[in-house]
């Protein structure tokens, strides 16, 4: 395979201890000012507990904390950082836009280069740049609403498309990973516009157009990584396109995870769908904030200034974020992702047969190169089926690895992801921590004789 391990596992070693006293201090100076001590859910810790790591350096495939220890990481920013840390050319790119000033509140030629970039790999003609993939699918969904003239969107359960009023019913993420009821602050009115389905269930679409006659779109992720790593099944998303169109509705693909990751189009580079809108975000920023929404010009054209449907933005294309998202997609060749794919199957296969040797059921799930690691024996196509798993188990499994240097989604309902930056070094680094996270896994009882 090209990436495999050079040599056998260590021994466990010295691992760190679970205390992170300069962590500890940062957090609890955080904790008194900032709500939960963090700025989004999922890095508090919460579902797994302990101290959250408070970084203070990035290079290449490692992540150095605040008390000096360094993590081989398997978040990667949650996504974006398909290079690794610090990648010598994004720097580069970033500092020679900042440079120049950081930002205008006017067009830059370094935006129309990003969109040119964008519309060059992915099915969309025409594409506006925001910051975040939360306004990408808020965006998506209210000209979705413009264009139609209707208001009921269908979303699936599990699936996250950010912090959208109307698309955090049975959110994944954070939402799942905390597991909170629907959150207070939502409208009756917002969560009534919004039905939720069972992911990977045809029938239960079927059955909702036959009951609605205002549906404005479905949005889906284009594979579904916020609820673990669950691949649409074969021909689900052609289906969903298939289905608004015959009902009058727009389907909108969210790529902000897929998007970049998995392929040089995307997930649509997969597997092709006639959707009408896309959403983008993590690589396309590089590891700055940028994302975007794109599609139809018949329907992108109906946004402010060219229609009536208003969007805006003071950092919408931001010149640092379109230097170092430009940079990045411009880095992204077919090497790049056969890599990510070999590397992921590495990674993937030497977790399975740890678990496997320590008897501990579980199921690992690709999509494309995402993929998570469910602790469970039961198949998992759904919402449902994810939260079939042995969270104690994984959170187990989750500090014997950190406590060994690698810095796995502190959470059982994420992605894991990697980078071409992971060299030998940190795969044998893996492997190392392996058996003794497979055997804590195993010793919280889930095991199997
Ligand atoms: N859509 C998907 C599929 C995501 O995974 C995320 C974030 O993880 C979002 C939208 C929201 O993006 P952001 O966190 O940049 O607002």
């Amino acid at each position: 395979m090209g990436f495999a391990v050079t040599t056998s596992y260590r021994a466990a070693g010295s691992p760190y201890p679970d205390e992170a006293p300069v962590s500890q201090a940062l957090f609890d100076r955080a904790k008194g000012i900032v709500p939960g001590g963090v700025n989004s859910p999922v890095r508090a810790f919460q579902a797994v507990g302990g101290t959250p790591r408070f970084m203070v350096r990035g290079e290449g495939p490692w992540l150095v904390d605040a008390d000096g220890r360094r993590y081989v990481d398997l978040v990667c920013s949650w996504g974006p950082l398909i290079h690794g840390h610090a990648h010598p050319a994004i720097v580069a790119a970033v500092q020679s836009a900042a440079a120049l000033g950081t930002s205008f509140g006017t067009p830059t030629e370094g935006e129309v280069e990003l969109a040119e970039e964008i519309v060059g790999r992915t099915p969309v003609e025409q594409v506006r740049l925001v910051s975040s993939g939360t306004e990408a699918t808020m965006s998506a969904i209210r000209l979705a609403r413009g264009f139609t003239g209707r208001s009921k969107i269908v979303k699936f359960a599990g699936c996250y498309h950010g912090h959208v009023d109307a698309l955090l019913a049975a959110a994944g993420s954070g939402v799942a990973t905390l597991g909170l009821p629907d959150s207070p602050g939502v409208t009756g009115a917002a969560a009534s516009e919004t039905i939720v389905l069972p992911y990977n269930d045809i029938a239960a679409v079927e059955a909702a157009f036959a009951a609605n006659d205002d549906i404005a779109a479905i949005i889906t992720e284009a594979a579904a990584g916020n609820m673990g790593v669950i691949a649409p099944r074969e021909g689900f998303n052609r289906r969903l396109a298939e289905l608004a169109h015959a009902n009058g509705a727009l389907l909108v693909v969210d790529e902000v995870m897929t998007g970049f990751r998995v392929a040089p189009g995307g997930w649509a580079g997969l597997e092709p769908v006639d959707a009408d809108l896309f959403t983008y975000g993590k690589v396309m920023g590089g590891g700055l904030p940028a994302a975007a929404f794109g599609g139809r010009t018949e329907i992108m054209s109906r946004l402010a200034p060219a229609g009536p449907v208003y969007q805006a933005g003071t950092l919408s294309g931001n010149p640092l974020a379109c230097a170092a998202g430009l940079t990045s997609l411009r880095l992204a060749d077919d090497a790049v992702y056969k890599r990510l794919d070999e590397l992921s199957a590495t990674v993937g296969a030497l977790t399975s047969d740890a678990l496997n040797t320590a008897g501990v059921p579980h199921r690992l799930s690709f999509a494309g190169n995402m993929f998570s690691i469910f602790f469970t024996d039961a198949e998992v196509v759904d919402y449902d089926s994810a939260k079939t798993q042995d969270t104690a188990a994984f959170k187990a499994f989750f500090h014997a690895m950190l406590s060994r240097g690698v810095y796995l989604p502190p959470s059982a309902f994420e992605s894991w992801f990697v980078s071409t930056a992971l060299d030998d070094a940190a795969l044998e680094q893996i492997g190392a921590a392996l058996p003794a996270a497979a055997a804590a896994a195993a010793a919280t009882g889930g095991a199997t004789s």
